[in-house]
This record gives structure tokens, sequence and C-alpha cells, in this order.
């Protein structure tokens, strides 16, 4: 586990009231392993850098296409249109634009330096706030998040650690003595379910979910409510008992969708099937939660509603 590590991360996110207790810094971990269709962060999926275009910004100097050695810059009806095979992410075009219409997402960063950025912000953390480290999947890079967790640890700061839990086991060791709290999703119980809507399957996550209980960790189950794949009763209920039988976490709470991160997606040039899906119906979730409280009395819900 060392420090010289480097991490590839996509944010730090300052002020974070979200992402466990208190008042946290969340830094986002580059790449994933799930292909979840409703992800509020598609910027951090792939593990490398990413292009993000903001068209209202762009003058069509063309600036970017000169710029560009690859040949992946040219022009879609007029407007700028990037060629991500061919390009390498190298951020020239990014330079070199006059009206900061290009933004490379996704930087290397040595975790000692990570960590020092991160600790400027311990004045607000308080008794209960600190970091989280999420993505991505931040356990992709377990080797980099177990010497940032370790270092955060050391100096007294509190650490958070949000993952999906699809790897093995011992991926995730490393970390445990340096972490606070774990934020684990828990999305559709049913593996073909789970295996047709994500892509993956879910034996190791429900398995991984068991040994994190029963290695004593502080966790807290998070599951977002998506209509027509995670928001369904019979889903809240299955998982529900699993959770009940594997071992009741600190909290669990189902999260409301909102459609907040669509400009994301257009940045990267990617159709979004839920761009326009509405909010979670409050008495939807209010549903959803008691029938999750039968099982889990812990259970909560957060997010905007209607
Ligand atoms: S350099 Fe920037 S402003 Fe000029 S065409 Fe490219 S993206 Fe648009
Ligand atoms: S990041 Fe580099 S390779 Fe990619 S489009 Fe810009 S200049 Fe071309």
């Amino acid at each position: 586990m060392s420090a010289n590590k480097d991490a590839l991360i996509l944010d730090i996110q300052r002020m974070s009231t979200e992402d466990g207790p208190g008042l946290r810094t969340t830094v986002f971990f580059k790449g994933c392993n799930l292909v979840c269709p409703w992800c509020h962060n598609p910027e951090s999926i792939r593990s490398r850098p990413d292009l993000n275009w903001f068209g209202h910004k762009c003058i069509g100097c063309g600036i970017c296409e000169t710029a560009c050695k690859q040949g992946a810059v040219g022009r879609n009806a007029g407007l700028v249109k990037f060629n991500r095979v061919l390009c390498k992410a190298c951020g020239d075009c990014a330079e070199e634009c006059p009206n900061g219409a290009i933004e490379l997402k996704g930087k290397l960063m040595p975790v000692e330096t990570l960590f020092r950025e991160l600790a400027k912000d311990r004045p607000y953390f308080g008794a209960d706030g600190g970091v989280t480290l999420s993505g991505g999947e931040v356990m992709l890079q377990a080797e980099a998040a177990a010497a940032l967790a370790r270092l955060l640890h050391e100096a007294g700061i509190g650490v958070a650690l949000d993952t999906a839990g699809c790897y093995d086991f011992r991926t995730l060791e490393a970390a445990l003595p340096y972490t606070d709290l774990v934020l684990y999703d828990l999305k559709i119980f049913d593996p073909v379910e789970h295996k047709r809507i994500i892509g993956a399957d879910n034996r190791l996550i429900l398995e991984n979910y068991r040994r994190l209980i029963q290695a004593g960790a502080r966790v807290w189950v998070r599951t977002p409510v998506i209509e027509g794949a995670t928001g369904s009763p019979a889903n809240i209920r299955a998982l529900g008992a699993f959770i009940r039988e594997a071992g009741v976490p600190d909290k669990w709470e189902l999260c409301s969708f909102n459609n907040l991160c669509r400009d994301k997606y257009e940045r990267l040039d990617l159709d979004w099937q839920y761009k326009n899906a509405g909010l979670t119906r409050k008495e939807d979730i209010e549903n959803l939660r008691n029938i999750a409280a039968e099982y889990v009395p812990c259970a909560v819900y957060s997010g905007t509603t209607v």
C-alpha cells in the first residue's frame, strides 16, 4: 500500500451532506465495473479521462480541430464533434479552446497529494464529518483507496467508503481498518434481473455484504429508487428479507431519483434513457420505505420528491 501510488480522480466535491454523516468532502474515483442505466455520474464510468464539451460556450472557431493531432475533432451539421475512439485524451484541444468549452475530466494524482488537498477541509468536518471515497467504483483502485484511507485515518479524519461491492472481498479488506463507515449499494435482489439491467451477477455483491457485516463494519445500505428497475415493492421486500437475514446495517436509505445529471450525458455525447423521467413520487417512496421498515426498522428515504 503506497502513498506514492497515483489515483485517477474525477472530481472533489466539498461541503457534501449526502455521502455519509456530517459535512464531508467527497472524492470521486474514476472507473466503474457496473453499468447502471440510471447512473448519475456518467463521467465516472470509464477508467480514463473523458472530454466534456459545453456546447453553449462554443463559438465555432475551429481551434480545437487544428489543435488535435489525432484527427479526433470534426464537424457535424456545423457543430464540433469529437471522435471518442480516436481521442487519446491528451487535453490539447481543451488547453487551446479560447472559451473554456472543452474540459478533460479525470486526472492522475499521487495519493499523498490528494491527501494534502483533502486535509485542507478539516476545519469543517467537525465530529461527524470527514472524507468519502466514492466513484465510479472506488475499489477498482483498491491500493490507492486503501493508502488514502490510511493517511486520512492516521490524520484523525473520518473515512467513509462508497462502494457497489462487485469484486473479490479481499479487495476491500486492505481499506477496512481505516474506514469508519461503508456506504454499500444494494440495488436489485433477483440475480437474473440484476444481470439484465445492470450487466453483472449480484451474488458477489450479496455475499460481500454478508461478509462486511460479519467483519463488524459500520454500514449504511443505499438503494436508488428507479421505477421499472429497483423501485418495486417486490424488489424492496426481497432486499429487506435478505438484509434482515444477512445482518442489519446502521441505516437503509432509499434514494429518490432525479434527472438533474442529464447535461452530463449531453456533454459526453451520450443518450440517456432516463433524461425525461420525472422525480420519484413522495407517496411511492413512502410506501416503499414502509415496506422496507417491515424488514429493517432503520429504513429511511432521502432526496427530492414530487
Ligand atoms: S476551440 Fe472551443 S470554442 Fe473553438 S470550436 Fe473548439 S470547442 Fe468551440
Ligand atoms: S483530447 Fe487530444 S486527442 Fe482528444 S480530441 Fe482533444 S486534442 Fe484530440
